[in-house]
């Protein structure tokens, strides 16, 4: 915030560009890739759009693999473009069973499937997908559709080697593990996303990577939002000081110690639970927590809103208002988990949600973190 306030600069200075500089090679970094980056003024959903635009004509087949809201969010998009968006459905429970791609690759004997789309981590359902298992499997099939990853609420809170992974288009914005506003959405494109790119006839203007490639910095048109990428560039430079590693260890702990208030809260069965039953995709930077039979979270969320001063995460229209969601990514320690997880706790008192204490239970994870 405070890199932020500042006066508007001029974004063709020398001066800028050092800015933007730091927000490339972080961000390369913390992603792990050192691909073409297309910025563009714009929050998450955006690069959604931009993504497809720049990439399909229309008619193009896409294959989305389901994992909770945000995969439908996007099949949203795909589709008021004029692309043919195919799921491969999922409880969204667990995300989609990636061995059914095999089938669906093999049964593609015409390569009518352009992208495999995966949203690496649904920030709905609290489910991470396996995005190099994904990758794999489209390899063992000689497949050669690309493979496209939304990385927003993953990137600066779980590991990612998209390089090493093979991703070919990765979409992010800079409002979450990135800890800044939003206002800024980028694209990570590599080599066969930029062939791709020659090819497709979706139209396109202000994200048009081609007119991007001829400017000084791979900003879209017009005016560049300096302020914003000094944000970006702070929030970068934060995750630089304390280690990658470190900042990712960080975000396995905390989230671990949210699962074991969550599942005291559980008690013998009458209380909240985490809505993720796949033991090995419970996300590290948001849980998504299902509420008793009966219960709603509307009430809890009020409470905590305005006498707490706790924002929580709301249904997202997974479950008819019986979810609520525990942010745990970006700027976030201890003392700030267990007051944000006591404030939880309280505000389910009082809105007469039954449950079973939790707090200690967190801070007994917190004391022996078990690793994954
Ligand atoms: C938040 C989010 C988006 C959309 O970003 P906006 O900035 O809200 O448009 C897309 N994908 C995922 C996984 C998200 O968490």
């Amino acid at each position: 915030m405070q890199a932020i306030a500042r006066p508007v600069e001029d974004f063709a200075a020398a001066e800028f560009q050092s800015v933007y500089e730091r927000c490339v090679h972080g961000l390369r970094a913390v992603v792990g890739s050192e691909n073409e980056i297309f910025f563009y003024a714009a929050a998450g959903h955006a690069t959604w759009e931009a993504t497809f635009a720049n990439l399909f004509s229309p008619g193009d087949t896409i294959l989305m693999l389901e994992s909770g809201i945000f995969s439908g969010f996007w099949t949203g998009i795909g589709r008021a473009l004029g692309l043919t968006i195919v799921t491969l459905p999922a409880d969204w429970r667990r995300g989609v069973d990636v061995e059914r791609l095999d089938e669906a690759l093999r049964q593609d004997t015409t390569h009518r499937i352009s992208a495999v789309a995966v949203v690496h981590n649904d920030t709905a359902s609290g489910v991470t997908l396996p995005a190099a298992e994904v990758r794999a499997r489209l390899d063992a099939a000689g497949h050669p559709a690309l493979l496209l990853l939304d990385i927003v609420s993953s990137a600066g809170s779980l590991p990612l080697a998209l390089d090493a992974w093979g991703v070919d288009a990765a979409m992010g914005s800079s409002q979450k593990g990135l800890m800044t506003l939003p206002g800024i959405g980028f694209t990570i494109a590599g080599p066969r996303a930029l062939a791709r790119h020659q090819q497709a006839r979706l139209p396109r203007a202000y994200f048009d990577w081609s007119r991007m490639l001829n400017r000084p910095l791979r900003h879209s048109l017009g005016t560049v939002p300096a302020n914003l990428f000094r944000g970006l560039a702070a929030g970068l430079d934060l995750i630089a000081a304390e280690g990658l590693p470190a900042v990712l260890a960080r975000h396995q702990r905390l989230a671990h110690a949210t699962r074991a208030a969550i599942a005291a809260w559980g008690g013998a069965g009458q209380g909240p639970m985490l809505y993720c039953q796949h033991p090995a995709r419970q996300s590290d930077s948001v849980s998504t927590i299902l509420l008793p039979p009966g219960h709603t979270a509307t009430p809890l969320r009020d409470v905590a809103r305005a006498r707490l001063n706790v924002c929580f995460g709301g249904d997202l229209g997974l479950m008819r208002d019986r979810i609520f969601r525990i942010g745990h990514m970006g700027d976030l320690n201890e003392a700030m988990l267990l007051g944000m997880l006591g404030a939880a706790e309280l505000a389910m008192h009082q809105a007469g949600i039954p449950h079973a204490p939790g707090l200690a239970a967190a801070v007994q994870a917190l004391c022996a973190p078990a690793s994954r």
